[in-house]
């Protein structure tokens, strides 16, 4: 897999959480050879190895993320993802629980600030959608 490191390090140096498109696109700056297909084929490989995270989110693409400890802050309106960084809490759950886990995925919901300057300024009922 000759994409898979370029890929990888795009992904760790981004905090963009990036779709397979997007990964694609910026892949094919560099190798303008490459089609989407592969960009598929190196995520899901990368993912499957545990390499990186995927996010999933109804109505939107699967998006790419690094592994490394942190939250996500996920805006209803425009579906925006913004890291944050809290506190681990893995213990936590698995004495609530009795075993150990794999991990946890917390998203936590609100309004970006954009969006809610784009509310303020309609000035009308929240109401999209
Ligand atoms: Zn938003
Ligand atoms: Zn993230």
């Amino acid at each position: 897999m000759r994409y898979a490191e370029s890929i990888l390090e795009m992904i760790y140096k981004s905090d963009a959480h990036m779709t397979a498109e997007q990964v694609f696109l910026a892949l094919k700056q560099q190798y303008p050879s490459v089609v989407l297909a592969t960009v598929y084929n190196n995520l899901n490989s990368l993912y499957q190895q545990g390499k990186i995270r995927k996010i999933s989110l109804e109505g939107y693409p699967d998006r790419y993320d690094k592994l490394t400890r942190h939250d996500h802050l996920f805006c209803r309106r425009c579906g925006k993802l913004s890291d944050i960084y809290l506190s681990d809490i893995t213990g936590e759950l698995e004495r609530q629980i009795g075993f150990s886990i794999e991990g946890y995925d917390l998203k936590i919901q609100y309004f970006c600030p954009q969006c809610r300057a784009e509310q303020r300024e309609s000035n009308s009922v929240y109401e999209s959608e």
